[in-house]
């Protein structure tokens, strides 16, 4: 069986968040109502186990660069300019005085952030 290398149309894949993956995630689970055993058999899962796909989506960071690739995360989250989130999470800042992750703290420039309010202090 010769498999010809498909000249795929290169689309860089963009690197994916992890609030991304696991807001997906959870959309899966409880929206769509699939269980993690079907979900672990989506083609954007493939290689992960249901177990993992539940840590994930509680916000767990996985560490494996296999799962990190399948899950188009970025590379390194131990690497330098990671941080944890007094919630636990880890996250890679956007911008050197970020310290809270991308849940506590949603970018700015989000749609529809009707938070108009940001006198601090
Ligand atoms: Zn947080």
């Amino acid at each position: 069986m010769s498999t010809k290398a498909e000249p795929r149309t290169q689309t860089a894949q963009p690197v994916q968040s992890l609030d991304i993956v696991r807001e997906r995630l959870n959309h899966l689970h409880r929206v769509d109502g699939l269980h993690w055993r079907e979900i672990a058999l989506l083609e954007p899962y493939r290689g992960l186990t249901p177990g993992m796909l539940v840590n994930i989506a509680k916000g767990h960071n996985p560490k494996d660069p296999r799962i990190r690739s399948i899950l188009r995360l970025p590379e390194g989250i131990d690497g330098p300019g990671a941080r944890d989130c007094a919630c636990g999470r880890t996250f890679i800042p956007n911008a050197w005085n970020r310290v809270h992750c991308y849940v506590c703290s949603p970018p700015r420039g989000s749609a529809g952030t009707s938070n108009r309010d940001g006198a601090k202090g």
